[in-house]
Order: structure tokens, then sequence, then C-alpha cells
């Protein structure tokens, strides 16, 4: 069956790919292998000049481009019809690109204008014999399905983390014109708290903040000054992206001291987010099953605990040490810098 299998990327300020962008093309190349078909590309931004040297590794037939001032800026109207245009110029059968808010916002909308189906957070790929199967998870990553449509074109986002970033190399583009007429202007960017700065999902490493942190220490003294240092001089030296358990995130409601970068969006688990990093470190937390199932996509786990019977100690951690996390942390942070 010759599959055209399209990637689309959007560009970021600088003009390059984020790396869940490249990881999509990743997971297209895998589709356009495993179907016989053609694997083609299309970028969407201001400039493409540097995001063409980032995509070569994966040898797209042709790349076709949509850039210019009205495409430099996430907007649905603009967003939507130069995807649209890509995919019908290239009679594409399957568009792939990485969910982030960009392609989340018009995906299904894409999916309309083109006649086709959608699905979403794609986490796995089985292609084989003309045969494509994807895989993702439902209610908060419980379950996970497998999904096979014949509807054609089949557009499907993929969760950042889920595939391996592709190889860089120069590649060539046609440039193709879309609307750009519109009426919504973009003021600029806010973040939604100060603490989302500290939220990196492409980082290696992973830091999860406890309770404990806030909890009275050895001395009879709660030490959430020293606490805030010792963590955000970990995640800043060390570009980690920083987690929290729900009692951590819960307890400036309660009135106690608290550490004032964290806020809900840090919150790992059950009610929370389920991080892709490749290692986890956990201080002062428990580990409590409701916390510890939203490390599933850790490969590697460790913790830091003055308990030695806490949960991370029941299987739920590579690597438990039983120590004082304010001693172990000062040190880690003077070694590694
Ligand atoms: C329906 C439901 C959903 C939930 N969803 C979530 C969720 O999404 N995410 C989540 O995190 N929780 C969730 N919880 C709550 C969860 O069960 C735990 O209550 C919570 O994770 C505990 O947080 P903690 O480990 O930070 O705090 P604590 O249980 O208070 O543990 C603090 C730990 O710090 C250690 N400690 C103290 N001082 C030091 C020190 N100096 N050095 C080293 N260790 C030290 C202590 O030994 C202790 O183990 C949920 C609960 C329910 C019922």
């Amino acid at each position: 069956m010759d599959t055209k299998v399209l990637w689309i990327g959007f560009t970021d300020d600088s003009g390059a790919f984020a790396k869940s962008a490249l990881e999509a093309l990743t997971a297209a190349r895998t589709i356009a292998d495993g179907l016989g078909g053609e694997l083609v590309a299309g970028i969407i931004g201001g400039a493409a000049e540097t995001a063409l040297t980032q995509i070569g590794g994966t040898s797209p037939a042709s790349v076709r481009t949509v850039t210019g001032e009205a495409f430099s800026t996430p907007r649905y109207k603009t967003d939507a019809a130069a995807a649209e245009q890509i995919a019908k110029a290239a009679e594409a059968g399957i568009v792939v690109a990485a969910a982030g808010s960009r392609f989340s916002r018009i995906a299904a909308g894409l999916a309309q204008r083109l006649g086709g189906a959608v699905d979403t957070q794609v986490t796995g790929i089985t292609a084989e014999g003309g045969s494509l199967k994807v895989a993702r998870w439902f209610y908060r990553q419980r379950m996970i399905g497998t999904i096979e449509r014949t509807t054609r074109p089949w557009v499907l986002s993929i969760a950042p983390g889920s595939f391996a970033a592709c190889e860089e190399g120069a590649v060539e583009a046609t440039p193709l014109e879309a609307a750009t007429d519109t009426r919504t202007t973009s003021l600029g960017i806010e973040a939604g708290t100060s603490g989302a700065q500290t939220i990196r999902p492409d980082a290696d490493i992973l830091l999860v903040a406890g309770a404990g942190w806030t909890k009275k220490q050895a001395d009879g003294e709660v030490h959430a000054d020293v606490a805030s240092e010792l963590i955000l001089d970990f995640v800043e030296t060390n570009r980690a992206s920083l987690g929290s358990s729900k009692s951590m995130v819960d307890l400036a409601s309660e009135g106690q001291a608290v550490l004032p970068f964290l806020t809900h969006l840090h919150q790992i688990g059950q009610t929370g987010s389920s991080p892709r990093h490749a290692k986890g470190l956990a201080t002062c937390c428990h580990g409590e099953e409701p916390h510890a199932v939203g490390w599933r996509f850790i490969n590697e786990r460790r913790a830091i605990n003055t308990n030695a019977a806490c949960g991370w100690a029941q299987g739920k951690a590579d690597v438990l040490y039983v120590a004082d996390a304010f001693e172990v942390m000062r040190k880690v942070n003077e070694r590694l810098k």
C-alpha cells in the first residue's frame, strides 16, 4: 500500500524544533517503514532555515513549508489552514505530529477539514503488513488501549517522551502558501504561575519534593527556607524538572510552612501527572501508592527518606537512601557543581 505518512512540525521562537517534534518524526518514520509507505514532512512557523537542518536524518521524500509572520504565533485559524494545505498537497493518508499545545489545538479541526479521524496522545505504534495500530492510555494512565481504524486520513498526535528523537541532517523544502487572514492577535505568552517554570518535560531527571521538607526536623524546628534553597539549587544547576507530592502542595491551603514555588501543576500521582523522565529522585516523600503510581513512566527511581519502612522500600524504588535529605542534597549539590 502506498500510504503517504505526513509528519508536521511547528518551529519555536528560535526557528528550531523542540525534542518532542523530533520524537514524533521518529514515530512517523516507524509508521512509514512498517506500512511500506512514504514519509513526507511539513513545517509550519516563522521561518524554516534552522528547522531544515534538523530533520534530514529520517530522509523524508519531500518537505513542504508554510512560513511567515502569520505562522510564527500559535493561532487556531492560521495553524489549521497551514496544516490542511500541507496535508492536502501531500495527499497524506496518516498525519503525525507531537502532542504539544499547538498541534493539540488543531488536531480535531484538521481531521474534520480532511474528512478523516483523529486519535491523540499516542504512546506506541505497531505497523506491519499494511496494518497500523496505535496505543494510548485511558483513565489517567490506568488502562492502555490499542486502536485500529480504516478511516483515512488518520491524524495522530504523539505523547512526548514515547519515542527517541530522530537523527539530525539537512533537507530541502518546497514553500506553500496558506491563508493568513485572521481576527486574532497574539499579545504574548504568560506562564500560568511562576512555578510552571520549574516543570521541564524534556529534562532527564525529575526531583520530587515531599511534605517532609516542611515538617519539624531532628532539632525540633522547621527549615522551609533551607529546603527551598537546596531544592531550587539542584533543579536549576541540573536543569531538572520539579515535581511534588499532593500533601506538599496541599499544605499551602492549611496555612503551614510551604515552598512558594510549588503549585498543583507540580503534583505527581493518581490525581496529578505521570511525567516521563529517564531518572527520578524522591526527597522527603513517603512514596504512598497514590503518589508512586505517577512514577510509572520514570525509568530509574531513587528516594531519600529517614524512614527505612517508607513506601519506597516496598518495591517502589530501585534504590532507597535511608538518610536525611537535607544532608544528602547539600552534599549532592556541592558535588554536582
Ligand atoms: C484518592 C487519593 C488520591 C491521591 N492522589 C495523590 C496524588 O496524585 N499525588 C500524591 O502525591 N498524593 C496523592 N494522594 C495522597 C497520598 O496518599 C499521600 O498522602 C501523599 O503522597 C503523601 O505525601 P508525602 O509523602 O509528601 O507526605 P508524608 O506522608 O507526610 O511523608 C513525608 C515523608 O518525609 C519523610 N521525611 C521527613 N523529613 C525527612 C528528611 N529530613 N529526610 C528524608 N525524609 C524525610 C518522612 O519520613 C515521610 O516519609 C492521594 C490520596 C488519595 C486518597
